[in-house]
């Protein structure tokens, strides 16, 4: 009997037909590598913590991911050219095309701590990131 784990639901939205999920897979893991629907932020925010304070708190051993299943964090990626689904890829080309956006629109606002040229460079990396994650040459 078929006794999926994690990622069924994931594996039918990243676009795996159920019968090559089942002929394929019998022992139910997702193959695919997802995206953190925080886009790895948690890790980020636990890496500065650890230089900052010289401690490090676990990191989740599951994470929610951009198309809505819990998944391995060892399964996820933050680097385009490793996630292969393809819901995830898009939820990462929206989120990152959003804050490219943001940054820009950051960088015109008179008075902040970080200089125009630095919101600018961030921007222009959120974009880099959803062009990628869109599959279009940077
Ligand atoms: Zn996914």
């Amino acid at each position: 009997m078929h006794t999926p784990l994690i990622g069924v639901r994931g594996a039918a939205r990243c676009g795996a037909t159920r019968a090559v999920w089942c002929s394929g897979r019998v022992d139910g893991i997702d193959p695919h590598i997802h995206v953190d629907v925080k886009l790895g932020s948690d890790v980020v925010a636990r890496d500065i913590l650890a230089s900052a304070f010289g401690l490090a708190g676990d990191v989740p051993a599951t994470v929610t991911t951009g198309c809505g299943v819990r998944a391995p964090l060892a399964m996820t990626s933050a680097s385009p050219e490793r996630v292969t689904c393809l819901p995830c890829r898009e939820y990462a080309h929206g989120r990152h095309a959003l804050m490219a956006k943001q940054f820009d629109e950051f960088a015109r606002l008179p008075g902040l701590a970080v200089s125009y040229d630095e919101a600018v460079r961030v921007a222009a990396w959120h974009r880099d990131l959803a062009r990628r994650f869109a599959g279009l040459d940077s």
